[in-house]
């Protein structure tokens, strides 16, 4: 029986961060070995899932975030084209290997082709699961997108609900969105010691802390943050002579680990949008009323900005230039996954604005399996010290 690495007793960071790095790899837990309140689980494809939905029905929220460089795909070629990004070819893989065996089901959204296309191959293989797009509106800003986005949640609670053999009251709902608001505010608090103290967490760091909240129940990681949060302010750690930068391009697709790591090793990453699915609401959800109602207008009104959302309130440009202003970056690290089609589009008017307004960065591709990093260090070193020869 699969289970999770054991979780860190005493509160030490480097513990916590040690665990969140094992978390990344551990397989899905069999329904037996859920944590107390869970009957099963919802494999969740990025960007955005409204988690409080499942957790409230007693299915843990799971986010899918492919198979990392370690993964050999064998079955995965035969179900799609070579040119599909990296996340939805081992994410399938996943399934097919039986990695993903033990999701009670599998929620995909119509991002991009290849991922609404996820939840065909899914239906088609794994009849025993749940397999459901979430249709998130293509443009929020027509009047009744907050009661379209309200009655999605509601059929998507139904089939959940079905699929746990269990109801979800309002009550309980209130109760997810609670412990969902907490995890905000701590989230919000980590990014906020990025911006003003970055030599006091690394963005690898902070992603890992980020990522384990897609294996763990939210009052869980609750707990670990808070720990974690306490361990980062006691650090003491000077300051180093590096630029500050914010980094894009982390949204659906994630850059390996090794990436994050060379960045870090020449610049203070001050703000990005690495997962930023799990950060999407960007205030605390109503916890009083109708709890669907709330959490649909708290996703068309107090939410973040993706490539994969149009919002005419948030331009391309509009979105990175407000992270730059208010992370006080130098400049900008502009990335994209392989045959990311709704990450490239952003990249070239990402790249066009910073030349005409005179910021300067770095544009960068990846993809999951990459696995020699060395021309990327060296273009970062180069980056960051002409980043640093510019305002010496
Ligand atoms: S990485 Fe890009 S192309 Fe691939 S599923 Fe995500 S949004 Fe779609």
């Amino acid at each position: 029986m699969a289970t999770d690495p054991p979780a860190p007793s005493d509160g030490d960071l480097d513990d916590i961060l040690e665990y969140c790095n094992n978390l990344r790899q551990a397989p899905v837990p069999a329904d037996d070995a859920l944590p107390e309140g869970f009957t099963g689980t919802i494999g969740h494809f990025p960007v955005y899932f409204p988690e409080e939905i499942a957790h409230s029905v007693g299915l843990l929220p799971v986010g899918l975030l492919g198979g990392g460089n370690k993964l050999e795909l064998k079955h995965a070629d035969a179900h799609m084209g070579s040119f599909v990004c990296s996340i939805c070819r081992s994410t399938t893989e996943m399934g097919l290997n039986g990695a993903l065996g033990n999701l009670s089901g599998f929620v995909t959204h119509p991002i991009c082709d290849a991922a609404k296309h996820l939840a065909g191959i899914w239906a088609r293989n794994f009849p025993e699961q749940l397999a459901q797009i979430l249709y998130l509106p293509q443009n929020v800003n027509t009047p009744g997108a907050v009661r379209y986005v309200a009655a999605e949640y509601q059929r998507l609670r139904a089939e959940m609900e079905k699929k746990a053999g269990r109801s979800s009251d309002d009550e309980s709902l209130r109760a997810s969105i609670r412990a969902y608001n907490r995890n905000r505010r701590l989230l919000r608090e980590l990014y906020a010691i990025r911006r003003d103290e970055p030599w006091k967490l690394s963005a690898t760091e902070s992603y890992l802390l980020l990522r384990a909240r897609t294996r763990l129940p939210c009052e869980q990681h609750n707990l670990l943050l808070e720990q974690a949060i306490a361990g980062i302010r006691a650090r003491r750690r000077p300051p180093l002579d590096k630029p500050r930068v914010v980094f894009v391009g982390g949204f659906c697709e994630q850059p390996p680990l090794e990436m994050l790591e060379a960045i870090d090793d020449n610049c203070y990453v001050v703000d990005d949008d690495l997962l930023v699915g799990l950060r999407w609401i960007t205030a605390d959800v109503p916890e009083t009323g109708d709890p669907v109602w709330a959490l649909a207008e708290s996703f068309v009104e107090r939410s973040d900005a993706s490539p994969v959302q149009h919002d005419e309130r948030k331009t391309k440009e509009g979105y990175l230039m407000d992270m730059i202003r208010r992370s006080r970056a130098d400049a900008a690290i502009v990335t994209a996954a392989k045959f990311c089609e709704p990450g490239l589009d952003e990249q070239v008017a990402w790249s066009k604005h910073l030349d005409e307004v005179g910021v300067q960065y770095l544009v960068l591709e990846f993809e999951e399996k990459m696995s020699s990093f060395e021309q990327m260090a060296m273009q970062l070193e180069t980056f960051a010290e002409s980043l640093l020869f510019a305002t010496a």
